[in-house]
This record gives structure tokens, C-alpha cells and sequence, in this order.
């Protein structure tokens, strides 16, 4: 057994601390690395279907993810023209008593605090993970191919038995094993914006967002809206994906206004307009994703999360992924001695790398079908969606049922829910 294998996770976003305490658990030393002068989120919202809900409770957090929480009653589908709804899916109890997992909402930065006071947590199960910040790593020095070392950009040396590149979608660790191009620009942006709940249960216009909570997505041609509820109704999240503006993909994000939010949803029916003028915090961001990555791994670097699979977020599955593979690669570093590091990885790489491929996919397919201008083709797709009751070519069943883990018992997972 590989009690004592040192692992350098290299970036401190949920990918990576989940990777930490996963690893922490198994028994793992392990180092996070991150650029960061503190450890953090992005002020917006993030939703987690039972697949990684399922990795985060098998982790034991599910007491202190019931504390942040928020839960959506069901997934509701909007035209755009006139708001009328042209499909409804199930959440909350339908989704836990299906997979035995829930379907929430979170602030990201609530979420990532949880992951990471249990990875540094004195109680907690094996040694604690010691996470530097306002360390950027620029290379991985493989000399020594049982211990490879990555370098800071101010010259820091930290060695590990593994290290893992979670260092997100322009990932040091993947340029520095010759990862090759994958990166594609979408020639789309993304709005991210807070609303604050006092304003919208104060004006008649929005206060239906807080009479059931619901992940809502509006389809229009070119664009669609998301939004949901977080802190239990403090704050509304909106995600709005507009095609991009000039500069954006090389900016990669900037600050926003209302204004310019505003005049992309202009013909959009009114109950649009009086959310998004409430917004008070907002910021566009370009949508890039990768196309599947040949390599994940070289020698005892592996990669997770965005660094080798970051994809469109068309299917709110990015960090979920990630979750999963933090979970594979957790048990399969857990179960190896030193020697045998190299068929642990190439395990992870197969029990991960197709998975995540085609989520990958799906995710890219979402963006045709979701922006498609009013005709035949989005009549046809307005009655699928219409239909639809989770099953599609990659479907909610097959996302979220089930368990990434080898020696998962799913009865330990039975959530026990609140009423
Ligand atoms: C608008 C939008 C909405 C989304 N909504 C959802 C959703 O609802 N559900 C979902 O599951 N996914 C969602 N995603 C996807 C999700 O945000 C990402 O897939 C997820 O954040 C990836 O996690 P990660 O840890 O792999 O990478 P990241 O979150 O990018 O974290 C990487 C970390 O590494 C650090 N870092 C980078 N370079 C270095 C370096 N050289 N040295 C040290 N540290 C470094 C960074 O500072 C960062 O902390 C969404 C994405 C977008 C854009």
C-alpha cells in the first residue's frame, strides 16, 4: 500500500482541492499549488448534479453542503419571445430518491470553502494538505522521472511521487508535457451576473423567481439565458451567452454593465429585462473549450479538471467531471505502492478520459441546439424538449446515475434527506 506516496497538485480551484482531499483520505501527503495570493472562487453561482454530489459525499461533506445549499424544485425550459414554457424536468426529491443524490446549487466560493477546510482540517481523515498559495508554477522538471519536480515562476523546486497539472483550462503542467493544441475558441461570451434577492422579491415583476426554486434556461437564436437561486435565496445567478464581442477572446474576460446585458436581451420577453436590471454584479467572460485531449498523462504527471478536458459549459458538467476524476485518481493512487504508479495512472486515464470525452461532446452539440433561429428546426427541438424526461444521446440518466468509484457501496451514499 502507498501510505506514504507524495502528490503536488498543482492549482487550487475545485478540481484540485477535490483531487487533495480525496487523496488526503486515501492516506496521501499531499501539496497544492496555487497561483492565487489566497485561495478562492468567482463570485457566481454553480450547479452539481447526484454525479458530483455523489463524489462530495462520499468525501463525508454532505453535513456542511446541506449548510450552503440551495435546492432547485426543477429544471424549466422558457422561450424567449414570451417566457412561455416549453419543458419541465424534475429536481429535488424526484432526483434523490432516483440517484439517491441531489441535484444543488451553490455559491462557488461557499462550496470551494467546504472543500478545502476539510483538506486542511487538524480532524479530519489522513495528513493534513499543506496548500501554498502565490505559487505559479511555469515548469515540470522530469529528469528524474520517479520524482518529478515543478518549478515557480520565482524558482521554488517542490518534488513529488505524482504530480497532478488541475491547473485549469490554460494549464502550465499540460504545456510543460507537450499537451498538444487543443484549444478551440467558441466565438461565444458569457455574462456572469449576481442579482440580489431582496430586489427581486421586491418588485411584482421578478418575485416569481422566489415562489419555487428552479434552474430555468431560455432559448432564443444566438443566445440563452440561465438562472437560478443561491444562498437560499440571497442571491439569483444568472449565466447569459451571447456571441462575442470584438477583443473578449483576447481579453479572455472584463468587467461589465447593465447596459450591455441589457441590449443583448432587448426582444426578449419583459420578465428578462426586469431581472437583468437588477444585476449588480457582472462580468463577460470568453467561452473556450478544448477538443478531446490525446494525453493526460506522461510519466508521473497527470492531468485533471480543464487541464485536459474543459468543455463548454452547456451542460453545467465542467467541475462535476472534474470531481469524478479527482475520485478515480484518488482510489487508484490510494491502492498502489510506488512501483506501480504508472498502471495506476494509465487506469485513471481509462476509466476517465472516454467519460469525460463525451461529455465533452454533448457539451459542444448544446451549442448549436440551444441557439437555433425560430423555424422548423427549433419547432422540432422545442418538441423534444418538450418530451424530454432525461434521456437524451448523453443523458441525465447516464450522467448521473452510478458511480465514477471501483469500490463504491452505494447504500454508504444513501442520502437521507430533509423535509
Ligand atoms: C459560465 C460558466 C458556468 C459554469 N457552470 C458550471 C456548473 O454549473 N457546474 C459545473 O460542474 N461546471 C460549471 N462550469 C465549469 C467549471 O467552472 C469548470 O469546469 C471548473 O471550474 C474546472 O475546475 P478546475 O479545478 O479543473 O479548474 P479551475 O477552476 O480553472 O481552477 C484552476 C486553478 O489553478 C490555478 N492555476 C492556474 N494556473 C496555475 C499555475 N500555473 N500554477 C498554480 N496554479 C495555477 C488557478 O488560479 C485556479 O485556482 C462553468 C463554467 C463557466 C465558464
Amino acid at each position: 500500500m502507498s501510505q506514504s506516496l507524495e502528490v503536488v497538485v498543482v492549482g487550487g480551484g475545485l478540481g484540485g482541492l477535490t483531487a487533495a482531499l480525496a487523496m488526503r483520505q486515501q492516506g496521501l501527503r499531499v501539496t497544492v499549488l496555487e497561483r492565487a495570493d489566497a485561495l478562492g472562487e468567482v463570485g457566481a453561482g454553480i450547479q452539481t448534479a447526484p454525479n458530483a454530489a455523489r463524489v462530495l459525499m462520499g468525501l463525508g461533506l454532505l453535513p456542511e453542503l446541506e449548510r450552503i445549499k440551495t435546492e432547485p424544485q426543477d429544471q424549466v425550459r422558457r422561450r424567449w419571445k414570451d417566457g412561455s414554457i416549453i419543458g419541465l424536468t424534475a429536481l429535488g426529491s424526484y432526483v434523490k430518491d432516483t440517484y439517491n443524490a441531489p441535484y444543488w446549487h451553490y455559491h462557488r466560493a461557499d462550496l470551494h470553502q467546504v472543500i478545502h477546510e476539510a483538506c486542511v482540517d487538524p480532524q479530519g481523515h489522513g495528513p493534513v494538505v499543506e496548500v501554498i498559495t502565490s505559487a505559479e508554477v511555469r515548469e515540470v522538471d522530469q529528469s528524474d522521472p520517479a520524482r518529478p519536480v515543478v518549478v515557480t515562476a520565482d524558482g521554488r523546486r517542490v518534488a513529488g511521487d505524482v504530480v497532478v497539472g488541475a491547473d485549469g483550462i490554460r494549464s502550465a503542467v499540460r504545456d510543460a508535457i507537450g499537451g498538444e493544441d487543443t484549444l478551440v475558441f467558441s466565438g461565444e461570451m458569457a455574462y456572469r451576473v449576481l442579482v440580489p434577492g431582496d430586489a427581486i422579491r421586491e418588485d411584482p415583476a421578478t418575485r416569481w423567481l422566489v415562489d419555487r426554486f428552479q434552474s430555468t434556461i431560455w432559448y432564443g437564436p444566438d443566445r440563452h439565458l440561465v438562472h437560478y437561486m443561491i444562498r437560499g435565496g440571497e442571491m439569483l445567478n444568472i449565466v447569459a451567452i451571447v456571441p462575442a464581442d470584438d477583443g473578449i477572446a483576447q481579453s479572455w474576460s472584463r468587467p461589465a454593465t447593465t447596459d450591455e446585458l441589457l441590449e443583448q436581451y432587448q426582444d426578449w420577453d419583459d420578465r428578462v429585462a426586469a431581472m437583468l436590471s437588477k444585476a449588480e454584479h457582472c462580468s463577460a467572460w470568453a467561452m473556450y473549450h478544448r477538443r478531446r485531449d490525446p494525453l493526460w498523462v506522461d510519466g508521473q504527471v497527470a492531468l485533471l479538471g480543464d487541464a485536459c478536458h474543459a468543455m463548454l459549459p452547456y451542460q453545467a458538467q465542467g467541475a462535476s467531471q472534474a470531481m469524478e476524476d479527482a475520485a478515480v485518481l484518488a482510489e487508484e493512487l490510494g491502492a498502489v505502492s510506488r512501483a506501480d504508479i504508472p498502471s495506476a495512472l494509465a487506469r485513471y486515464v481509462s476509466r476517465r478520459s472516454k467519460h469525460a470525452g463525451m461529455v465533452q461532446d454533448a457539451s459542444l452539440r448544446n451549442k448549436d441546439f440551444y441557439h437555433l433561429p425560430d423555424g422548423p428546426e427549433q419547432e422540432e427541438r422545442d418538441a423534444k424538449l418538450a418530451a424530454f424526461n432525461g434521456e437524451s444521446d448523453v443523458s441525465y440518466h447516464w450522467l448521473w446515475s452510478g458511480s465514477p468509484l471501483n469500490n463504491a457501496d452505494m447504500e454508504s451514499y444513501h442520502y437521507q434527506f430533509r423535509r
